[in-house]
């Protein structure tokens, strides 16, 4: 009697789907795991700005890190032109290979604390 060897690996490999409620970073393209989103004002609010896009917290604070909100306003008023800024790009580039839930470190000698 030949043997049957049916070993087939018969654990299931469904891939699990991606939670489909996860909205992209339209920055940096990752999606972002929920508790991770911070808004962002295109238009910094202090400079009369409504209109904001979920980024990650990390993506977000990179962004006030590296431009003032008056030049936020002026020149960086959308995510295309963000992409542009080189500190921005260059962040983008980075993080783009990251794990979507990495947080930062805690960087104590930054004392950039903008919002919105
Ligand atoms: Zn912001
Ligand atoms: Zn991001």
């Amino acid at each position: 009697m030949l043997g049957r060897i049916r070993r087939r690996a018969l654990a299931q490999q469904i891939p699990a789907p991606p939670p489909a409620a996860q909205p992209a970073c339209p920055l940096c393209g990752r999606p972002i795991p929920e508790g991770h989103g911070d808004a962002h004002h295109l238009v910094p609010k202090s400079e009369g700005g409504t209109v904001t896009v979920q980024l990650h917290r990390m993506c977000h604070r990179q962004i006030h890190a590296l431009i003032p909100e008056r030049e936020l306003a002026r020149e960086y008023a959308s995510i295309a032109a963000l992409l542009r800024h080189p500190g921005v790009a260059r962040y983008v580039q980075w993080v783009s290979n990251k794990p979507a839930d990495m947080r930062e470190r805690t960087r104590k000698s930054v004392g950039v604390r903008a919002r919105g």
